[in-house]
């Protein structure tokens, strides 16, 4: 099976205390493609300019990610930049250049319109309904959102949460989204404007998972070196969905593994710059680090 992932490719200048990086390659669907692709197929609909380097389309292909989906259009491509200070929870938008992704309207091929999962990165919601209406039965679909959408697009968006199966949100968007501070409540009321399961990103603090009268609390590795904490949000969402459509398996206790398997994913991509990381893990980094999370969360009854 495959994954069709929909969202941003980027080139992302971003610096850290620890360090700087500039036009880089990035982008919530890279970062995505590349977690989900140590678990399973991604074919991917974004846009880039004339100026994306073609040495970065090469690294999608070495990692089976499929780029038929990958518009090329004339013009620059998508830029994003960001600054971290020594919290590195909080960051700064520099500046946020479209260019080509000002555009976009995701053109999904005909071999993508069959898959069984779908992943909406962080684009317009009204993007995101159109992805939809391109694709035919599929078994779940996750989606990603921001504030920005949340304050602009809220018909949209609202219109959006009634056909997915999972909102993988951070804890302020969560809280925005719902008007409530206790993520507990806000938590039954996005349960009941449609999708089926809420995850709650909660950075360096772990993750929740609420599906029904469900919680389920994942902790987050106790990491020692965090260089650059972007795109841990749409990793953790390849891990989650990447690991799902591996095992094709939705109960209960596989979504519990994915979001440990989510975790794993946003752990290895914020311990060095960019989506570095990402390209260098092997698959027995991510069975060890899955040994790691049961006995930082093991206890007896
Ligand atoms: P995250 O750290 O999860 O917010 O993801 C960061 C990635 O999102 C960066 O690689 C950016 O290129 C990309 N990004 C930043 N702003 C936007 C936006 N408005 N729409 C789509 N992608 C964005």
């Amino acid at each position: 099976m495959a994954i069709t992932a929909v969202g941003s490719i980027a080139l992302d200048s971003i610096e850290t205390p620890f360090g700087k990086t500039e036009d880089e390659l990035g982008g919530a669907a890279s970062y995505f493609s590349l977690a989900a692709s140590y678990f399973t197929e991604v074919c991917v609909v974004a846009v880039v300019g004339e100026d994306f380097p073609t040495e970065h389309l090469e690294l999608f292909k070495e990692f089976g990610i499929d780029t038929e989906g990958v518009k090329v259009e004339p013009g620059r491509t998508f830029r994003w930049g960001g600054v971290y200070g020594y919290d590195l929870n909080q960051r700064e938008t520099l500046y946020t250049e479209l260019n080509v992704f000002e555009n976009f309207r995701p053109r999904l091929p005909d071999k993508y319109r069959d898959s069984k999962f779908v992943f909406l990165a962080n684009i317009d919601p009204d993007l995101q309904l159109e992805v939809l209406r391109q694709v035919h039965n599929p078994a779940l679909v996750a989606c990603d959102t921001m504030n920005f959408w949340i304050e602009r697009k809220r018909e949209a968006l609202q219109e959006l949460l009634k056909k997915i199966d999972v909102l993988i949100v951070n804890d302020s968007e969560t809280r925005e989204l719902t008007g409530e501070p206790n993520l507990i409540k806000a938590s039954r009321t996005i349960l009941g404007l449609g999708p089926r399961t809420l995850i709650v990103k909660k950075g360096e603090h772990g993750a929740l998972m609420f599906s029904g009268d469900s919680v389920f609390s994942a902790p987050a590795c106790p990491l020692e070196s965090v260089f650059d904490p972007t795109g841990a949000g749409d990793a953790f969402a390849g891990g989650f969905v990447g690991y799902l459509d591996y095992t094709g398996n939705l109960d209960e206790v596989n979504l519990r593994k994915a979001v440990i398997y989510g975790s794993i994913m946003a752990s290895f991509c914020v311990e060095e710059f960019g989506i570095k990381k990402l390209t260098t893990i092997t698959t027995t980094d991510i069975a060890n680090r899955y040994k790691e999370f049961r006995e930082v969360a093991y206890f007896e009854l």
